[in-house]
């Protein structure tokens, strides 16, 4: 038979071929215009509008109204409820039928009371299936309830993703009938659509792309649009085409289904039980059908929300874990910031994930999941090991704005040596797609070529929810095998990693954190949520201690396990990596301003009554120190008939209006407009502000990121630093003798925002502090203090989780560049041999160090996506501390302890001896949290650390009857072949840098 030639045009054969599968050209003629068969009207569709989100049972029982295809409703974050009445037509006998709804927001479909599947445009989600073949025997007349909530799946930003939301946001339904589902039409497109792809990916280099292009073309000749017998030939041949097979050392891509649901982010806290919902049904429908998919599911907090709020649906995820198919990763209550949480807080997102997931399904997770947060810290390693996870996932590093991190397999090693095996997906994203373009990067990017041959490949709409398709389990079906693409299988965390650890020989190994280059501000944004975070860490903690002590005292005090199991629950979920970075919109603050206050009024309870058993109650006060040193710190104890201590403060004016402060330990020369001319650290003679600078100078930055606007603060920042420098009211006293003297000034920032200050110097007490209001309203601006030292160091530390870290005060190379806002916990702290100066504080969380100049950050003010963001009245307390010596021998940690937990008084009966919990025998181990055992009502848990970065032998002594004493993985299981060495001095315990060790103590 005489054939015409096929030309060497690529292009004309390429755009055939998408012409032919085009959703927009030729739909009259191509195959696309035949994926639906007939269609028909709706019974009827009336509605029903609630302002909240509200149960079937309570939609079911309102008056729904009618409702036209068009007709709008809303506004933003209502929810409309659709009664759908159809009939399906006896005549579509044998025909796969859906029904087509097309709308704006995020839908659920109901049928007989239950969530049965998702509808989401932007999720590429539009059909519900009715039927998969319409026997006669099926019912034809059917009732299902669709909930439209009004928003979509990234909430409803007014003109751009990020922006605050649009609150007056309409919503329509734009097609809602019965259509006849050709399946075989679209069997056809997905090989289609995986040749074109072929092409395009694999480019004009390659062979392999030119004999797909050959082939689809083929396809094309064949495949008759009108005529579904001529499909049969063009899926052979395509076929054909798959089947061809690679070599054996082809890369293995493992593919596993993934949805990233934000806990909050540019939607409540509400919103996301909904998108898990949606979400997780979704999937399990897909599981019925493909019994090969697989999907991974984090976060502890949100398979609660979903076992609360559909019982039914968890308990088909719960079947479906059993299977393998359905797996919780991360072992976290919520997939937190990597940067701000405490060491605690850390160790607790996985007591309690962990925890869940063992209850729930019984499995403990092997790999810690976080692929969407800021940065991650250098304890990590060392907390997951001791979580019973030796595995780690992540992506966002991909996200490096200056320099390309070089691994994708690699160990990573924390601060005390601990190592994980850490993997980021290649494809540098967790929400693939399934198509041609996701393999094909996989391979490209992977930096481990020859050292690693598996990657992951996570796929499904994410970060509001979506999930995965039919379709991306379709493509990836289709090109298992495929010469010339990776090898794809449907895999689990578990594969993946005993994949790499077989063969990880050559891999590499980076040591310490993983610095995100990016989101910088998100030390700083909202304020009032890191100053919520801190104080609540603080309590809790405290609540602990007292309670735990209460126990041994008070053989019938009934520690509060369950409250605080509920508080803790809440300040983990507000850890969520949208929302202690601040970059949640203003509903997610308000939700999360309210989560704080209830932890802090029932937590302010739960300490009474603790202290209150401690106490026994009198008309004595006494003072309850949560912190096992003695502390340095103004206490002033009244019984009543007491005067108050003699002071041995100084203050005085001098001639040019300036103030000499001096407590004996520290001497201070502070301007009329608060900056700090001297502070001279007396025994040691040595001066800590640099020569002709001021110390506590304020700055004011302008503060316009490129895009991610409660996230970013850009290098450029820097080039605009503004001194605050206009005095509404010089430095006056206001409080000098006994044992605190003080003075405050206000500066005017602008016409809009103030600060008021006042410096607190105590008898006795080696730093100065700065409690601290402003009144702020700025746009776009960038807040800090300034302490220019006199100290030269080329690097400075910072306090992180269980530890400290160092990082350059240079620029010398574009990873130290990079770092011109870093993170830090309490303290940061610049030295030189034998003297040095540390900058502490009690809410903040962004700092930088570069050459001598120690600069705290302060507050931002972002517009997007919280309009509102950090506007009003902030109060928080920093402190500068000169010392003699390291900063470990000027007890730095101790004092930035002391900074941040205050003394608690309690009541106690006058004939009260003062007493001693624990002590331990040396400065450098902290002994940071003592709580109830889990598990074990008469049993304590005490976590310590190493603090100074040292191998320490050290002993712990307890007043308190302790019987028995083990040591403890973080997730309190103890070892039985590892007692700890008891003595009648106290228990021995030995420490390697950073070390954290748990006990088991058994009362
Ligand atoms: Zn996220």
């Amino acid at each position: 038979m005489y054939r015409q030639p096929v030309l060497k045009n690529r292009r004309t054969l390429l755009e055939r071929a998408e012409k032919f599968i085009s959703d927009v050209y030729f739909t009259d003629c191509n195959l696309r215009g035949r994926l639906y068969g007939d269609s028909c009207p709706l019974e009827s569709l009336a509605s029903f509008l609630s302002s909240k989100r509200i149960p079937f049972t309570e939609a079911a029982k309102q008056n729904f109204a009618p409702h036209k295809v068009g007709d709008t409703f809303g506004p933003t974050w209502w929810t409309c409820w659709f009664k759908v009445s159809l009939k399906i037509p006896e005549s579509w006998r044998g025909k796969e039928v859906h029904l087509l709804w097309e709308s704006d927001g995020e839908a659920m479909v109901w049928r007989d009371g239950q969530p049965v599947q998702g509808l989401t445009k932007e999720g590429e989600k539009t059909s519900y299936i009715l039927s998969e073949c319409l026997k006669d025997e099926e019912p034809h007349s059917i009732t299902l309830y669709v909930e439209v909530a009004c928003n979509g799946l990234f909430g409803a930003g007014q003109g751009s993703m990020i922006a605050a939301p649009d609150p007056n946001r309409k919503f329509s339904v734009q097609k809602a009938q019965l259509v006849v589902f050709n399946r075989d039409v679209q069997e056809v497109l997905t090989d289609f659509e995986m040749l074109v792809d072929i092409v395009k990916e694999l480019g004009e280099g390659e062979q392999r792309g030119y004999q797909a292009l050959f082939t689809v073309n083929e396809m094309v000749n064949l495949c008759d649009p009108s005529d579904p017998r001529s499909f049969s030939k063009a899926r052979s041949l395509a076929h054909s085409f798959f089947s061809q097979r690679n070599g054996e050392s082809q890369h293995t891509a493992h593919a596993m289904g993934h949805c990233h649901i934000d806990s909050a982010w540019l939607w409540p806290y509400e919103e996301t039980i909904r998108k898990c919902g949606r979400s997780w049904v979704t999937v399990i429908r897909l599981m019925e059908k493909n019994p090969e998919f697989v999907f991974t599911c984090s976060q502890a907090q949100q398979f609660q929300w979903v076992q609360s709020w559909y019982p039914g649906l968890f308990s088909q995820i719960q079947d479906y874990v059993k299977k393998g198919r359905f797996i919780p990763v991360g072992g976290t209550w919520v997939e937190m910031d990597g940067n701000l949480p405490s060491g605690e807080s850390m160790v607790r997102q996985f007591l309690e994930g962990q925890r869940f997931f063992n209850h729930e399904f019984g499995i403990v997770c092997k790999e810690f999941w976080l692929p969407d947060t800021f940065g991650y810290s250098a304890q990590l390693p060392q907390i997951m090991q001791g979580s019973g996870v030796s595995n780690f996932l992540t992506q966002k590093l991909s996200w490096n704005l200056v320099n390309t991190f070089p691994h994708n397999t690699f160990f990573w090693e924390g601060l005390d040596g601990s190592k994980v095996l850490t993997h980021f997906p290649p494809g540098n994203s967790y929400e693939m797609k399934g198509k041609v373009e996701d393999l094909v990067k996989t391979v490209k990017n992977n930096k481990d070529k020859g050292r690693a041959n598996h990657s992951a490949v996570l796929f499904g709409f994410g970060d509001g929810g979506g999930g995965p398709t039919q379709l991306m389990l379709d493509r990836l079906e289709r090109v298992q095998d495929t010469d010339g693409l990776p090898k794809v299988q449907a895999s689990t965390p578990d594969k993946l990693f005993s994949q790499l650890r077989a063969d990880s020989a050559l891999l590499c190994t980076w040591t310490g954190e993983l610095f995100l280059e990016l989101h910088n501000g998100t030390y700083t944004t909202q304020a009032q949520i890191k100053r919520g975070n801190r104080r609540c860490e603080t309590l809790l903690h405290d609540i602990e201690i007292a309670g735990s002590l209460a126990l041994c005292r008070d053989g019938t005090f009934q520690y509060p396990a369950e409250q605080l199991q509920k508080l803790w629950r809440l300040l983990l979920l507000n850890q969520f990596h949208d929302v202690i970075p601040g970059s949640c919109i203003e509903m997610v603050v308000e939700d999360a301003l309210r989560y704080y206050e209830d932890i802090q009024s029932d937590g302010a309870k739960l300490l009474k009554e603790a202290c209150g058993a401690l106490g026994s109650k009198g008309n004595a006060a006494g003072v309850f120190n949560s912190l096992p040193w003695e502390r340095q710190e103004v206490i002033q104890i009244q019984d009543g008939a007491g005067e108050p201590a003699v002071g041995i403060l100084c203050v005085s004016f001098q001639a040019d209006g300036s103030v000499l402060m001096e407590n004996g330990i520290l001497k201070m020369v502070i301007n009329k407009d608060g900056t700090l001319a001297s502070l001279h650290l007396i025994n040691a003679n040595r001066e800590a502000i640099s020569n002709g600078c001021h110390g506590n100078q304020f700055v004011m930055f302008d503060d316009v990121p490129l895009y991610w606007d409660a996230w970013d603060v850009m290098d450029y920042h820097l080039q605009t630093r503004k001194p605050v420098l206009e005095v509404v009211q010089p430095i006056h006293v206001v409080s000098s003798g006994g044992l605190r003297s003080s003075v405050s000034f206000t500066l005017r920032i602008s016409d809009k925002s103030t600060i008021k200050q006042e410096i607190v110097m105590d008898a006795m007490c080696p730093y100065i502090k700065f409690n601290t209001e402003v009144q702020w309203a700025e746009s776009h601006k960038f807040l800090k203090v300034e302490f220019p030292v006199r100290v030269r160091s080329p690097n400075a530390t910072y306090e992180i989780q269980f530890g400290h870290l160092q990082r350059p005060t240079h620029r010398n190379t574009s990873w130290d560049w990079a770092r011109f806002e870093v993170w830090g916990h309490k303290w940061a702290d610049l030295s030189e041999h034998n003297f040095g100066v540390a900058l502490l504080n009690d809410c903040k969380y962004g700092y930088s160090v570069h050459e001598n100049t120690m600069t705290l950050s302060l507050l931002r003010a972002p517009k997007a996506p919280d309009a509102n963001a950090d506007m009003g009245t902030h109060h928080f307390t920093y402190a500068i501390m000169p010392h003699a010596g390291s900063f470990q021998e000027a007890s730095v940690i101790q004092s930035a302890y002391n900074l941040n937990f205050p003394l608690r008084s309690i009541q106690c009966s006058p004939n009260t001896i003062p007493w001693s919990a624990f002590s331990v025998s040396s400065a450098a181990i902290i002994l940071e949290t003592i709580k109830q055992a889990e598990d074990r009502k008469r049993a304590l848990v005490l976590r310590l650390y190493e603090s100074h970065g040292s191998s320490v032998t050290t002993t712990l002594c307890t007043t308190l009857p302790v019987r028995e004493a083990w040591h403890c993985d973080l997730l309190e299981r103890h070892d039985p072949t590892q007692p700890a060495h008891m003595t009648s001095e106290g228990i021995t315990l030995t420490f390697s840098p950073f070390q954290i060790v748990s006990l088991l103590l058994i009362l």
